[in-house]
């Protein structure tokens, strides 16, 4: 029977690679899928990375490869995509889902896999820099600093990896970092073999220097609160993610904005589902987003049998 317009059982929101991995697997399973993607390019937090690490297969994918494998897989299966946002949830008698072009969808249950985005620095002039000196993407912008200083502020997964695509074509990679790398064994011994890292401990972006473009940073250590001044071009920042949920019913939010799950990825809600990097428990790697969107999948086609 064809659907009534507008009407979808399942509606899946965020083409990440949790968001992408659910719609695929629920209409698989024969639901009749909705997706909802508010940027151009798919694939969330991984859609520029040139070789995501940790895969269970052998061989080179990168995030956009993963992304449009999946897409491509939903399409085929039937899953109906919608290239904007979500802009609210009201969850009543029924769900009410409406898009960022003001269109109302009925879903009878919904998994949301809206992620994070990268935090920001938080500093004067950030936005001004942005694409002038100040960048999120190693793989895309690394070339233009070819031969020079960069700075990548963080101690995580996703600063290391991207302080390694920089360091080989950036004559040094400076990582400043507020605390002891946080980030797996293998990175750090790759960096510790690059012999254009080097670390800044203790220390934090204060402000952004230049005119035109990025000409330095000045830091403030976070014990001593003394400040000193750096030369470089680029500014990679990479200092953590905060969830997508403006969205999102403040009864499925937690103080940090993120959704709570129990097992089985349900929220308070029955209907409604999150999973990856917008929910409480989400343990940070693509393979975890994943699984995590295909056991979601099958938790609603349960739940849509009664
Ligand atoms: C630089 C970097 C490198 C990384 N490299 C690796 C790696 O090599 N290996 C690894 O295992 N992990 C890596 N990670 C971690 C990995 O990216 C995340 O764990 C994973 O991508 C989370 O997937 P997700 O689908 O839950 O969320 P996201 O990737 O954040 O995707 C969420 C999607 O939802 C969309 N969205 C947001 N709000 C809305 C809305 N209102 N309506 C509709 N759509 C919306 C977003 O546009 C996005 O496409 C990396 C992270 C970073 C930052």
């Amino acid at each position: 029977m064809r659907p009534l317009k507008n009407m979808s059982e399942v509606a899946v929101i965020g083409g990440g690679l949790a968001g992408l991995s659910a719609a695929r697997h629920a209409a698989r399973l024969g639901r009749l899928v909705t997706l909802f993607e508010s940027s151009p390019l798919y694939g969330g937090l991984v859609a520029t990375v040139d070789e995501v690490d940790g895969l269970l297969v052998p061989g080179k994918f990168s995030g956009q490869d993963l992304a449009i494998h999946l897409l491509q897989d939903a399409r085929k299966a039937a899953v109906q995509v919608v290239e904007t946002g979500v802009a609210k949830i009201e969850l009543g008698k029924r769900i009410t889902l409406i898009d960022q072009e003001n269109k109302t969808y009925y879903p009878e249950a919904m998994i949301i896999a809206s992620g994070a985005s990268l935090r920001k620095l938080g500093v004067a002039r950030e936005e001004e820099f942005i694409g002038r000196g100040v960048s999120r993407c190693a793989t895309c912008d690394g070339p233009f600093f070819r031969g020079q200083d960069v700075l990548v502020v963080g101690g995580g997964d996703a600063a290391a990896q991207e302080a390694l695509v920089l360091a080989k074509t950036s004559r040094r990679v400076i990582m400043v970092c507020r605390s002891p790398l946080k980030a797996k064994r293998d990175y750090i011994d790759k960096l510790a073999a690059r012999e254009n890292v080097s670390f800044i401990w203790d220390s934090e972006v204060s402000a952004i220097l230049g005119h035109d473009g990025v000409s330095g940073v000045r830091l403030r250590n976070v014990k001593d609160g003394t400040s000193s001044e750096i030369e470089c071009t680029g500014l990679f920042p990479f200092i953590g993610a905060t969830p997508n949920t403006g969205f999102v019913p403040a009864s499925l939010r937690t103080a940090t904005g993120h959704i709570k799950t129990s097992p089985g990825f349900a929220t308070s809600d029955p209907r409604v589902f999150a999973v990856g990097a917008v929910r409480t428990e989400y343990g940070g790697n693509v393979v975890e987003a994943m699984a995590e969107g295909v056991g979601a999948a099958e938790a609603v086609a349960r739940l849509l049998l009664h």
